[in-house]
């Protein structure tokens, strides 16, 4: 028979009860879970198809339409963080050989670049300075050149703290038989979001941020025309994991319910009560909470003599705010103290701006007064300490 030698206590695995210190997660994300949502994945698992688990599906499907104010049936979350999302529109919405255009001001662009190539695309890089958005003239311009099957945008750039306006593009994407894709991982909820009215005919996002859950579920939806898109192509969708023919069907999209995968249970609780948050303060002061706190954020950074990275103010996000670092500071000492000082997060820059900004993300359970007071008050340690502010 099989051998049965001794059991191998060298790689044995942990033993004890996990314990986990209290950080204020004050970067581009994860933001702090709300309690609420921690609790709420706590509760007793279901069956992924059992009955009541379906029906927290649907609520799931229900509290994303309002938060992406669409009419759509096709909303659903992907199992997985933002990647999923991202990954699951380029897989879906671009056939072998078809055309892309990528709005590229900052890091996700860049990676939806390399995504859509992995997926056989077309891929225009339409590129503009770090710290800038597009004008729509520009992307009128791109999509009349172009004439792609997508555009992709980036609503909220976290690498730079840019702010995209979709105004005008969804109508100039029509005029061009162009679906309009747009990345909302860290400004949904956090921002505005029509996309009906719009003209947005795809969106991902991700939960970690200004939905105050964990990571773990990629909203996404597909208006009517998107969705005829999918189910048009000629090819199959190149991922199993991600075909929304076939994870659409789990999610009721087409009248009927099969097993595709095993839904992520306790994520799916999580969003259903971070979307009944979102409900039950209602979008705009949502929206309100996110923008005074960005207000508030500017007010005392301004104080000390800091800088906004993004130069032109119509241009910046107020979720994740970028911060140019002052000559002669070490960003990064800045950062440690604040983590061991405060058990506060700042970030640095990433792609295109590293070294050059520090990232504070006020978004979800953190857009909140007490945790700009905590940010300032770690800021005004930190620049102290490198002798920027008199002490
Ligand atoms: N897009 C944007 C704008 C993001 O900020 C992020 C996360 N930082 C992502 C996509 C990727 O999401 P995730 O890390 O959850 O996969």
């Amino acid at each position: 028979g099989e051998p049965t030698p001794a059991i191998s206590d060298a790689h044995k695995g942990p033993t004890g009860v996990l314990e986990i210190p209290q950080r204020f997660l004050m970067g581009p994300g994860p933001a702090n879970a709300d309690p609420r949502i921690l609790a709420a994945q706590s509760l007793p698992l279901l069956g992924h198809m059992h009955p009541p688990f379906l029906k927290i599906m649907d609520e799931v499907q229900q509290g994303l339409r309002y938060l992406f104010q669409s009419d759509t049936k096709y909303t659903l979350c992907a199992s997985g963080t933002g990647h999923a999302g991202m990954e699951m529109a380029i897989a879906n919405l671009l056939e072998p050989g078809e055309k892309i255009v990528v709005g590229n001001n900052g890091i996700w662009g860049t990676r939806v670049c390399d995504m859509a190539d992995r997926f056989g695309a077309e891929v225009v890089n339409l590129q503009t300075a770090a710290g800038t958005s597009f004008s729509l003239a520009e992307l009128t311009a791109a999509l009349e050149q172009h004439k792609p099957a997508v555009l992709f945008l980036c609503q909220g750039e976290s690498s730079t703290g840019v702010h995209q306006s979709l105004a005008g593009v969804g109508e100039a994407c029509a005029k061009n038989g162009t679906l309009l894709l747009v990345d909302t991982v860290c400004s949904l909820g956090g921002v505005p979001m029509y996309a009906d009215a719009w003209g947005v005919d795809a969106i991902y996002s991700g939960s970690q941020k200004c939905l105050s859950a964990p990571p773990g579920a990629a909203p996404l939806m597909l208006n009517d025309k998107a969705l005829q898109k999918i189910k048009s192509r000629k090819t199959k969708v190149r991922s199993y994991y991600l075909d929304l023919n076939l994870v659409g069907d789990y999610w009721g999209w087409f009248g009927s319910r099969s097993y595709h995968h095993t839904g992520m249970v306790s994520m799916w609780y999580a969003m259903r009560e971070a979307l009944a948050i979102v409900s039950e303060e209602g979008l705009e002061a949502g929206w309100v909470r996110h923008e005074q706190a960005h207000k508030a954020l500017w007010a005392g950074l301004s104080e000390m003599g800091l800088h906004p990275f993004v130069a032109d103010p119509k241009d910046r996000l107020v979720t994740v705010n970028t911060i140019k670092v002052p000559e002669g500071v070490d960003w990064a000492a800045v950062c440690k103290n604040a983590m061991d000082k405060f058990s506060v997060e700042i970030a640095g820059g990433l792609g295109p701006t590293a070294g050059q900004i520090w990232r504070v993300g006020l978004m979800g359970y953190n857009a909140k007064p007490a945790n700009v007071e905590l940010v300032l008050a770690a800021f005004k340690d930190g620049l102290t300490q490198q002798g920027f502010l008199k002490a």
